[in-house]
């Protein structure tokens, strides 16, 4: 079996000032020191630099929520991914359920984004995921084929090392009801299956990391994470408490 080092990701939103998200980062690389999960914060844009700097010579990657895909110009309140770059920023999030459904990205930006940040030598993260009303029809894995394949159309080869999939159910973002670990585990084995059947081949799609995301806890990641295809997690409101992320990433370290 391909082993996988897991990965697990505190994505802050719009949350934390930046004495708040300094502090944060500095719990977060001390309580993770050691670990061999990889370890992502993703901090709003003001305060990319600061937490960086915080977390420099740190097992702890900076990550950004978002980005646009132009180099430079006239695109108003827009970030490019060489200024991230310059900070420090090692990995986007890509088509996040707040950014595809509240601000309205579509799945063809999203696929420009992945290219841009793939292009740009950054990782990845594509977030795919159903709505409620999506699950209640039975499309759950229609919804996540079509995001994945939509999300790395012309994505090379070689590229997907650096492609990390959140499976992130709408539903359970920011709800407090989660995918069952069996319900995770059957939505991630059919990502990985339209990566290796549809896509990539077996090598690579055993290979690429599967997160789930959606409520995760304290008190759930050991069980979730313990099914074969959940590689870690794409962690929102509890990643804000140093100490419960740091209890999500030792739930983490099991698979290791
Ligand atoms: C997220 O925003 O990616 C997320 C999973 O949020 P929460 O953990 O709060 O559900």
């Amino acid at each position: 079996m391909t082993q996988r080092r897991p990965t697990v990701g505190g994505n802050w939103k719009m949350n934390l000032h930046g004495a708040e998200a300094e502090a944060l980062a500095q719990a977060v690389a001390r309580d993770v020191a050691g670990a061999k999960t990889q370890v992502t914060v993703f901090p709003a844009f003001p305060y990319l630099e600061r937490v960086g700097k915080a977390l420099a010579g740190k097992p702890v990657n900076l990550g950004a929520q978002d980005f646009y895909i132009q180099p430079n110009g006239a695109f108003t309140g827009e970030v490019s991914l060489s200024m991230l770059k310059e900070v420090g920023v090692k990995t986007v999030l890509v088509g996040h359920s707040e950014r595809r459904h509240v601000i309205g990205e579509s799945d063809i930006l999203i696929n420009q984004k992945v290219l841009a940040a793939l292009e740009a030598g950054m990782e990845v993260v594509l977030c795919v995921g159903e709505k409620i009303e999506q699950r209640e029809r039975g499309q759950t894995d229609n919804i996540n084929s079509a995001q994945v394949a939509y999300g790395l159309a012309g994505v090379k080869p070689e590229q997907m090392s650096r492609v990390t999939i959140a499976y992130e159910p709408v539903w359970a973002i920011g709800t407090g009801k989660n995918a069952t670990p069996q319900d995770a585990q059957l939505a991630h084995r059919r990502i990985r299956e339209i990566l290796i059947h549809g896509m990539y081949g077996a090598e690579i799609g055993n290979a690429v990391r599967i997160q789930y995301g959606g409520s995760v806890k304290a008190d759930n990641a050991k069980e979730l994470f313990a099914q074969p295809d959940v590689d870690g997690g794409l962690i929102g409101g509890a990643s804000l408490k140093a100490a419960d992320f740091a209890a999500i990433v030792r739930a983490a370290e099991a698979r290791a």
